[in-house]
């Protein structure tokens, strides 16, 4: 692959996704370009449908048809990527959206039903994916091949290893993975020569991150992230969508959840009265003709919402960042003095409560330093630029595991390898023997998370190490490295350290 085939930068997001590149240098500062879409946005909604007549439609497309065809249209698929069938966010997710979602045949990954097709959730990061590379190889009228993606700093090994399969799929090279805050901090510090320390608070459609990062000119070092992988402005709409069921349901009797149509019609209106309340004290919600009586009467939903309402209804889902926030301030070791500046990043930042709730914790409000909606995609771009062979930015980036790599120790318990936060990229190396006479094999249960108990925590992968030299118990030592590099993706291999010889690894993903 040619080196000067551009690599670009892709803000894979939950809600909408956007992609940047960087055309020249000026005056030794890299020029971001956003990629527009058509009619101009800079953001494609990363929603994926199928039509009646079996067309697949992406983006604008998808999402205007979404009313009409719920049940085969994907959104939000971003949450459940890189999970198993059977953990409690999939069991969640299955409540609230609308497509179906259903076990593989061996019970462990999750397809969807879409149309008449059954996909992956990594055919359909591929599908947004692709449709973000077309977009940008008609805009830049060159093929384009390879890309920086960003991740929720929150993703685990197996999150992002879903996400490089995802770009396998349509063959675009993910060159580098790296995290969304970090990203919203190059977009902010490169080409500026600052000495600051900063928090990044990113509260998206989806997922919720915030990283403490330190800015050194042309170094940019995380000290702690921490996040939830199931907090963003999907949460926010419902909560209001609970509500307006409930006050529905004890006007007239009736269990609007089960119409599919109907839920549309009030998820829409619900993000945009959210919106609304943004910038004004209060709004109407009405919604014509959204059911029928057992008479065949039509029914309206006919409220009114309030910036105090919403406030209240979503209170306990800006608590729970707050104490993310005051947590990975803690494993940073810096208090909320040492903090330069507080930067949003994420549409669901603009709620003014948000804003105000920051600006009483940190004792001074946020900056307004980089732009909420194309941080991400600008500081995927500057790492892309960065990793070209004609470029002159040189970037170093310092970044942290989000959560503990460990193993699993008799009874279940989880050894931690890699506490959360460990810089990455790491390696550690840990000593084991064999437990019976001519063992020829090793079997270790790796896992991410921060419980003590493995089942609380997320398998990675059952890794077995074949080739053992035949010898009574206890007579063998194996070497086991645990590598996780700098995409926060682990890999493992071991050797015999009396022989140096390398012992075959195999890995099974075996999902809890
Ligand atoms: P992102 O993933 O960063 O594109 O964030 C999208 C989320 O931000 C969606 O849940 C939107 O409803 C929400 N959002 C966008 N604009 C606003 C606004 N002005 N006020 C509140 N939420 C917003």
């Amino acid at each position: 692959m040619g080196s000067k085939e551009p690599i670009i930068g892709i803000d894979l997001g939950t809600t909408n996704s956007c992609a940047a590149i960087v055309d020249g240098e000026k005056d030794g500062v890299p020029q971001v370009k956003l990629i527009p879409y058509k009619g101009g946005d800079y953001t494609v909604p990363s929603i994926f449908a199928i039509d009646d007549k079996g067309n697949e439609l992406i983006g604008y497309e998808a999402k205007r048809q979404w009313q009409l065809n719920p049940k085969n249209t994907i959104y939000g698929a971003k949450r459940l990527v890189g999970r198993s069938f059977r953990s409690d966010i999939v069991e969640t997710m299955r409540k609230v959206v609308q497509y179906n979602v259903r076990p593989s045949e061996d019970n462990k990954e999750v397809v969807l039903d879409v149309g008449k097709k059954s996909l992956s959730l990594q055919d359909v990061s591929a599908r947004i994916l692709n449709k973000i590379r077309d977009v940008a190889s008609n805009h830049l009228r060159i093929p384009v091949n390879r890309a920086v993606v960003t991740v929720p700093a929150y993703f685990s090994d197996r999150q992002r290893q879903s996400v490089k399969d995802a770009g396998k799929l349509i063959d675009l090279e993910v060159v580098r993975i790296i995290n969304e805050p970090t990203a919203a901090a190059l977009a902010y510090g490169v080409g500026k020569d600052l000495n600051k320390t900063v928090i990044i608070y990113d509260l998206g459609g989806g997922t919720f991150d915030v990283s403490v990062i330190e800015i050194r000119k042309q170094v940019f070092e995380v000290k702690s992230t921490g996040g939830d992988i199931f907090l963003g402005g999907i949460d926010f709409d419902n909560a209001m969508i609970h509500h307006i069921l409930k006050e529905f349901r004890a006007k007239t009797g009736i269990d609007l959840s089960a119409d599919p149509v109907a839920m549309q019609r009030i998820k829409d209106l619900a993000e945009r009265t959210k919106i609304d309340l943004s910038s004004r004290e209060e709004a109407p919600f009405n919604i014509p003709f959204i059911t029928m009586t057992a008479q065949g009467q039509p029914l309206n939903i006919e409220m009114r919402f309030t910036r105090k309402l919403l406030e209240q209804l979503t209170l306990e889902l800006v608590d729970r960042t707050l104490k993310i926030v005051a947590r990975v301030l803690v494993d940073s070791g810096l208090s909320t003095k040492d903090i330069d500046e507080v930067m949003l990043v994420g549409g669901q930042t603009r709620m003014p409560i948000v804003q105000d709730r920051l600006t009483k914790f940190f004792g001074k409000p946020p900056s307004k330093g980089v732009h909420p909606d194309e941080a991400v995609a600008i500081g995927a771009a500057l790492y892309a630029h960065s990793l070209q062979d004609d470029s002159n930015l040189k970037l170093q980036l310092l970044d942290v595991i989000p959560m503990g790599i460990g193993l699993e120790k008799a009874g279940g318990e989880m050894h931690v390898v890699f506490p959360r936060n460990s810089a990455i990229p790491n390696a550690k190396q840990l000593l084991g023997t064999t437990s019976a006479d001519n063992q020829t094999e090793l079997i270790m249960r790796i896992f991410q998370g921060d419980h003590t108990a493995v089942a609380d925590n997320e398998q990675l992968g059952e890794f077995t190490f074949a080739g053992i030299r035949q010898a009574p118990s206890g007579q063998v030592q194996v070497e086991i490295t645990f590598d996780v590099n700098i995409e926060g993706i682990l890999t493992m291999y071991a050797r015999d350290p009396a022989t140096g010889k390398e012992l075959k690894t195999t890995v099974r993903v075996t999902q809890t």
